[in-house]
This record gives C-alpha cells, sequence and structure tokens, in this order.
C-alpha cells in the first residue's frame, strides 16, 4: 500500500492553489473521489441540509492506516504520489493532497477508517483543522468521512450559498455524475433520510441510468464505443426524442473524472443537427479515455475543466462516436427515414434542403405533418421562421384573395396606460389591453397545446420549490400536462420540485405561484370535466403572461393588439377568458347624442 507523503515543495508550487471547498457539492465530490481512488466498491453518501449541516461518505475501499492518519489531513499530503516522475500523472488525476487540508479548515470532520489488515479500526475527529487524538473502534474495512457544520467559521463562504434545497440538488447532481462515470461501483445518494438513487455497481451504464434518471430516459439510449487514434470514447447517448430544454444531462468525463467542457458538448451536439431541434439539448454520458500527457485537469481549482493538446484531433473523435452511433440506431427498412439521412448528410445548407425535403413530403403524400414529423424525430417543436413566414404569407394570399376590405383602424391613443383607445369607420372603441392580451395568450396557447407544441423557456436558474405532499401528488399524476404546457418539472427531494422550464411569462417572480395556482386549479376542481381544468390551467399561464394594466405601450404594440383582438373578435370571441368584454365601442351617433349635437 502506498504511503501517504507530504509533496515536496517544488510540486506543490508547481500544482496551481485554488479552493477545494468552494461549496457542499464539490466536498462531497472529493470525498467521492478518494472513496474510488481508494478502491471503492460500494459508496454510500448521505446529506441533511442541503449539506451544509452534515454529509457522510462511506466506502469500503482500501483505508487510512492509523498512523496514517494525521498526514491524511496534511496540505500537500497525498499518497497517490511516489516518485517525482509521478508529476504528470498527479497532475491529470487532479492529487494535489489538498482536499482534506481544505475542507478540515472550514468544517468539522470525523473519520473512522479502517485497512484490511488492521485488528481495528481507527476513529479521529479534526476541528477547524486541528487534529483530536485518535481512538480505537469497530468498525468494517473502509472509510466513513462525516463533514459536519460546513462553513461555520466561515461567514463570507456561508453567504454565497444558495438555499439548502439547491444545494442538495448540486450535490446530488455531482454523484449521479460520478455513478453514471462509475457504473461498476454501487453508489447509493441519500437526501435528508431519504433514499434518491442508488445504483448496483453490474457495471453497465444503461442501468445506472435507469436508477438514476428513470425508465424514459434508459429506454432511448444508444451505445457508443468509438476508438480514433489514442481517444478510446464510451459511453451513451439519448435518442433525440428525450432532449431537453438544458445541458444539466450532459455529462463528459475524461478518463472517468467528471468535468466541464463547453467545446466537447458543442461537438456532440453538432453531430446531432438536425435530429433536435433548436434550443434542446441532447441526453449524453460520454467518457473520453485519452493518455493523460494530453490532457491538464489542473486549469481550474474544481478540477472541472480541462485543457487538451490535440483538440481538434480529439473534437473529430468525438463528432464521429455520436453520429456512428446515431446513424446506427437509425432503421434503414423505411424509405422516408432514408431520405431524411441522405438528406442529413449532405455538408452544406442541410437545413434548408432538410426543410425543402420536408415539404415536399407533406406535399406530396398529403401525409399527417404529425406523422412525419415523428418519422424525422422532431417529435414536439416549434415552428421554424421559416415555416412561420410560410404560414404568414398564406395567410395573406387568402386575405387578399377573399376577405373584403378591411375598414381602416386610426388609433387615438392610451388611457390611463390601460385602455386603448382607437376609431374604425363609424365607430369608437376602449380596448382592455390587458384583457385582450390574455384571450389572445389564451388561443394560442390552447393551440399550441391541442396541438402538443410545447411553449416553454428554459429558465437561467432553475427554480427549486417546497411542496406539500399531496401537491407533489397532484404535479405527478399531471406530470403529462404541466409538460404539455410547457413546464420541466422534477421530482427534488422528498419535499421538493425544480422547475427547469416554464411557459413563456414574463416575472421569474411569478413561476412559484404560478405552479402552485395550476395545482390547485388541478385539485379543487376535480368535479369539473378535465378539460375545463386543463383550460383554467391555460387561463392562468396565459393571465401571468398578458401585458398588465398601468403599462405603457407603444403605438405598434397598440395597433398590433387592436388587430389580433379584432381577428379572433371575427371568431366570435369578445371576452377575456375569465369572460370580462375586451372591448366596449360606441357608435358616432352615440358620442354626438352624449353631447347633444343630435337627438
Ligand atoms: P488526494 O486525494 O489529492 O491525495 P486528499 O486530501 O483528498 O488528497 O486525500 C489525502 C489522502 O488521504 C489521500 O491521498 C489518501 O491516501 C487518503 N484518503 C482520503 N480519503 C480516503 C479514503 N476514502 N480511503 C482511503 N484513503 C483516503
Ligand atoms: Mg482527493
Amino acid at each position: 500500500m502506498a504511503e501517504i507523503k507530504v509533496l515536496p515543495g517544488i510540486i506543490a508550487d508547481k500544482i496551481a492553489a485554488g479552493e477545494v471547498a468552494e461549496r457542499p457539492s464539490a466536498v462531497v465530490k472529493e470525498l467521492v473521489e478518494n472513496s474510488i481512488d481508494a478502491g471503492a466498491t460500494k459508496i454510500s453518501v448521505e446529506i441533511l441540509s442541503g449539506g451544509i449541516k452534515y454529509i457522510s461518505v462511506e466506502d469500503n475501499g482500501k483505508g487510512i492506516k492509523k498512523d496514517e492518519i494525521e498526514t491524511a489531513f496534511l496540505r500537500h499530503a497525498t499518497s497517490k504520489l511516489r516518485e517525482i516522475e509521478d508529476l504528470e500523472k498527479i497532475r491529470t488525476m487532479g492529487f494535489r493532497g489538498e482536499a482534506l487540508a481544505s475542507i478540515s479548515a472550514v468544517a468539522s470532520v470525523e473519520v473512522i477508517s479502517k485497512t484490511a489488515d488492521a485488528p481495528s479500526g481507527t476513529y479521529m475527529k479534526v476541528e477547524r483543522g486541528i487534529a483530536q487524538p485518535k481512538e480505537d473502534i469497530a468498525c468494517n474495512n473502509g472509510t466513513i468521512m462525516v463533514v459536519e457544520n460546513l462553513f461555520e467559521n466561515v461567514p463570507a463562504r456561508m453567504k454565497f450559498l444558495k438555499k439548502d434545497s439547491t444545494e442538495a440538488g448540486y450535490i446530488s447532481d455531482v454523484v449521479s455524475r460520478i455513478a453514471m462515470a462509475h457504473p461498476e461501483i454501487m453508489i447509493k445518494m441519500t437526501v435528508d433520510g431519504k433514499e434518491l438513487f442508488s445504483t448496483n455497481g453490474d457495471g453497465d451504464i444503461k442501468n445506472v441510468v435507469l436508477n438514476v434518471y428513470g425508465i424514459d430516459y434508459a429506454k432511448a439510449l444508444i451505445e457508443v464505443d468509438y476508438k480514433e487514434g489514442p481517444v478510446h470514447i464510451t459511453g451513451v447517448i439519448g435518442k433525440p426524442e428525450i432532449a431537453r430544454g438544458n445541458r444539466a444531462r450532459q455529462t463528459i468525463f475524461v478518463n472517468k473524472r467528471y468535468i466541464k467542457n463547453y467545446g466537447v458538448a458543442k461537438v456532440a451536439e453538432e453531430a446531432y443537427r438536425n435530429a433536435v431541434m433548436v434550443g434542446k439539448f441532447p441526453f449524453f454520458v460520454l467518457n473520453i479515455d485519452l493518455p493523460s500527457e494530453l490532457v491538464d485537469v489542473n486549469v481550474h481549482p474544481a478540477k472541472t475543466e480541462v485543457k487538451f493538446a490535440n483538440e481538434k484531433e480529439l473534437m473529430e473523435a468525438v463528432y464521429h462516436s455520436v453520429k456512428n452511433a446515431l446513424f446506427k440506431d437509425t432503421t434503414p427498412e423505411k424509405v422516408q427515414e432514408k431520405k431524411v439521412e441522405e438528406v442529413k448528410s449532405e455538408p452544406e445548407n442541410n437545413t434548408v434542403q432538410f426543410r425543402m425535403n420536408f415539404k415536399s413530403n407533406f406535399k406530396r403524400e398529403e401525409a399527417p405533418r404529425k406523422e412525419i414529423e415523428n418519422l424525422l424525430s422532431y417529435t414536439v417543436r416549434e415552428e421554424t421562421a421559416e415555416e412561420k413566414s410560410e404560414k404568414d404569407f398564406e395567410e395573406i394570399l387568402e386575405i387578399v384573395e377573399e376577405k373584403e376590405p378591411e375598414i381602416p383602424v386610426k388609433l387615438v391613443g392610451q388611457l390611463f396606460d390601460t385602455y386603448i383607445l382607437y376609431e374604425q369607420g363609424e365607430k369608437f372603441f376602449l380596448l382592455d389591453q390587458h384583457a385582450g392580451h390574455e384571450r389572445l395568450r389564451f388561443e394560442k396557447l390552447k393551440e399550441d397545446y391541442l396541438n402538443k407544441r410545447r411553449f416553454g423557456q428554459v429558465l437561467m436558474i432553475p427554480v427549486v420549490m417546497n411542496v406539500t405532499l399531496s401537491e407533489m401528488e397532484i404535479i405527478k399524476e399531471y406530470g403529462e400536462y404541466f409538460d404539455r404546457m410547457g413546464f420541466e418539472i422534477e421530482e427534488f427531494g422528498n419535499d421538493g420540485i425544480v422547475i427547469r422550464q416554464t411557459p413563456i411569462i414574463t416575472d421569474d417572480n411569478e413561476i412559484k405561484s404560478l405552479v402552485s395556482e395550476i395545482v390547485t386549479a388541478f385539485d379543487e376542481k376535480k368535479k369539473m370535466a378535465f378539460a375545463d381544468r386543463e383550460e383554467a390551467a391555460l387561463d392562468m399561464i396565459s393571465c401571468k403572461y398578458a401585458i398588465k394594466a398601468n403599462q405603457k405601450l407603444t403605438s405598434y404594440e397598440m395597433e398590433d393588439l387592436i388587430l389580433r383582438v379584432n381577428e379572433v373578435k371575427d371568431k366570435g370571441i369578445t371576452t377575456c377568458p375569465h369572460g370580462r368584454p375586451i372591448q366596449v365601442e360606441y357608435t358616432k351617433t352615440e358620442i354626438e347624442k352624449m353631447f347633444k349635437r343630435i337627438v
């Protein structure tokens, strides 16, 4: 067994210094990586209050010898160095002997550890960097690290921490990614007493995805195994239908260590081009194995950013690994799919050609658009700019061909920043801007909803919200409907949800109230027909999104609103979804009567 040695000064200096214990998730990452380095096949992570109160990482690894326990907590103490030649390797793996030293400086740490050859284990507590006397203790082979009251003595750092539930989310994210890099290790994650996931250690990454992300993801995986020169890429990628509105479920490892690298992610996404709509990000877990001299992980203190030596070759390998896996997965029998594949592989302007192909299929075979969309894996997608302008053009044609010339509208102005005044022919109108816009939103949302077109926006910062158990049940029960309304909501621990995507609403502060209003609507209105409940939910969304009263509008905005309100009026809709009138009108005669111009 390698002894723990203090790194010689030169090496210590060469290795960039940096805070390891940035936040609870960084602490967990370091501890779990230590367990992996110790050869553990079973690791259990438990946290309370977002890891700020309590973190425990237990492993069945090789343990720490009794007389080396203090050394492990010294700065630049690492057992993962034998000779100076190891420096390259140390840099690669990020062994800096810093983690335990840094963590124990900002928390209270207890360690229980036993090596296989020792008759008993050792217990030691390190309080703010000061090691307390060791004690013998009966325990299993392996190590338990318990970190309590993190940053209690560093109020400045404490201030930067997010809510417990958010920190817990970061931690489970880190642990789930590590679990995916190590399908051969059984990893269990427990948050506030509730098991979040556990993997079975059978070496199959698909099972890890199943346990961590659930069956929908597990069902839609394609395996990747690709070699090019010194690079070996393995892992799984998701079929286009499980692409999501953000990159939270893209994971990249280099030599099994989780890293962040925008370039790699981008290239992998590029391989999905035309298979996933713009704004959606494919799912993938990729491990890039490459010789340690070709990579430098120490460019970032948390060791999550890396630099590659042969970047171009690496990117090409990533691209091909994903592309090949995707290609392998497409069934060649279906003629239409083949066609798409051909067009897809056109090097230039493929987007445009693809669309043309799409369109001609549509025209010639009169197939329902949705079916073709499904074939093309464009399961649910928004109208593209081109399609929109095409539609607009068709609408214009229709108007030109069929409709009577409209009587021109003359905008008068805005009253109390709430009502739009305009005249049309012999009539004067007062339009309630909120009611009008709400109706327009409602109609659009409903149409999208019924056509299963999602209308969400990805949140820059996901919103974590506490919910009661019964609310959670409703959210789960109506998960599909939330989905279709444009939400992307995930369960989060026992009593929380993470909202990653919302329908387009203006104010972030309204997200939580919107979700709880919808939950209430689904719940309270149980007696109503389901369709009515859906309408009630859509109504709430449109209300949040709509232009408010007391909001100044430009002439352009007013004219646009007038025009569109009159379009729905032509369909016989004259009220907002709550039944208030959108506009009131006076004829010229009525006004003249008011002023006694006529009798
Ligand atoms: P590094 O991982 O860079 O070596 P750390 O501060 O994370 O530095 O750990 C210091 C040393 O403590 C490790 O090199 C290792 O010898 C020992 N150690 C830490 N955690 C464990 C563990 N779970 N099992 C066995 N040894 C451990
Ligand atoms: Mg370490």
